[in-house]
């Protein structure tokens, strides 16, 4: 019998893409960070998330925790992330990353890392 291990690890540890959080200014690994993008909209931008990365324009790099995204809000580093102004909506991104908070279980990640 012949296993055939398709081999879904393509994690290659060196030349791994980095990205710095929008919310805490921390490196990490861009397969760790959730990528939104900014669409215009009516009165303004939405953020809009971008788990498979397929959105085109450019894009801004968050842990997927609710701390992060709080900090992204409260200094603006999405509208300067994404280079844009106006008003941002971000109640799309807020919507993937709410997370019970006094839960004392963090389980920020369940919802959106079904694929990696
Ligand atoms: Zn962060």
């Amino acid at each position: 019998m012949v296993q055939r291990e398709s081999s879904k690890s393509q994690l290659v540890r060196s030349g791994s893409p980095v990205r710095t959080c929008v919310g805490c200014r921390e490196r990490a690994l861009a397969v760790e960070l959730l990528r939104v993008v900014a669409r215009a909209a009516v009165d303004g931008y939405a953020v809009v998330p971008d788990p498979q990365r397929r959105l085109a324009g450019r894009g801004a790099w968050l842990h997927p925790d609710p701390g992060c995204l709080n900090r992204a809000i409260r200094r603006r580093a999405f509208g300067a992330a994404l280079r844009v102004s106006g008003h941002l909506d971000i109640s799309a991104v807020a919507q993937m990353l709410e997370a019970p908070r006094d839960s004392g279980v963090n389980t920020a990640g369940e919802s959106y890392t079904s694929k990696r």
